[in-house]
C-alpha cells in the first residue's frame, strides 16, 4: 500500500498538461444542483439524483448528460465558476497547462450570448494564471450547423488576443 501511495504522490508531483478537456464536461453533479438552483433550472431533485444520472455506461448517455448539465449555465459567473473549479482541481493534481475546449453553439442555441461564455472563461483564466496555471481556449464548432452558424454565434469579434487564446488556433 505504501508503494501505491508513493506512486500516487510521485505522479501527482510530475508536471502535466491537460490537452483535451471540454468545459461542458466539467460541470459536476454538485454544480448542476447549486448553479441550477441559483438560476431556477432544477434538473434533478438532489445531488444524489444528479450523481446517479452521471453514472452512465454508454457514450450516448454520457453525451446526453453532458448536454443536459450545460443547461444550468446562463451567466458569465456560472462559466467562470465551473472552469475555475476545474482549473483548481487540475493544478492540485500537478497540471501546469490546460487547453480547454468549448462549444459556443451549445450555449448560443440556448440563448446565452457567446460574450457571456467568454467573459466568464476569461475570468477563470485570470484566476488560473494567478495560481501559475497556463490555459488556452479551443473553440469547437458543430460541422453539421455550417459556417454561417459559427459566424452568427458572434464568435469572430471575440477573437482578439486579449480576449481569447484560441485566436492562434483559428488563424
Ligand atoms: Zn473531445
Amino acid at each position: 500500500m505504501t508503494g501505491m501511495t508513493d506512486l500516487a504522490a510521485f505522479i501527482r508531483s510530475l508536471p502535466k498538461a491537460e490537452l483535451h478537456v471540454h468545459l461542458e464536461g466539467c460541470v459536476t453533479p454538485e454544480q448542476v444542483i447549486a448553479i441550477g438552483r441559483r438560476n431556477g433550472v432544477n434538473l434533478f431533485e438532489s445531488v444524489d439524483a444528479a450523481r446517479a444520472a452521471y453514472d452512465v455506461s454508454s457514450l450516448d448517455d454520457f453525451l446526453k448528460i453532458f448536454a443536459k448539465a450545460s443547461e444550468v449555465l446562463l451567466h458569465a459567473d456560472d462559466f467562470s465558476e465551473v472552469a475555475s473549479a476545474y482549473f483548481d482541481k487540475a493544478a492540485a493534481d500537478g497540471v501546469r497547462h490546460v487547453e480547454l475546449m468549448l462549444d459556443p453553439q451549445a450555449h448560443t442555441t440556448r440563448g446565452v450570448a457567446v460574450g457571456t461564455v467568454l467573459n466568464g472563461l476569461m475570468k477563470a483564466r485570470d484566476h488560473a494564471s494567478r495560481n501559475g496555471l497556463s490555459t488556452l481556449l479551443i473553440l469547437n464548432f458543430m460541422r453539421a450547423r455550417g459556417g454561417r452558424s459559427a459566424g452568427t454565434a458572434g464568435v469572430p469579434r471575440y477573437l482578439q488576443p486579449a480576449h481569447c487564446g484560441a485566436r492562434d488556433r483559428l488563424g
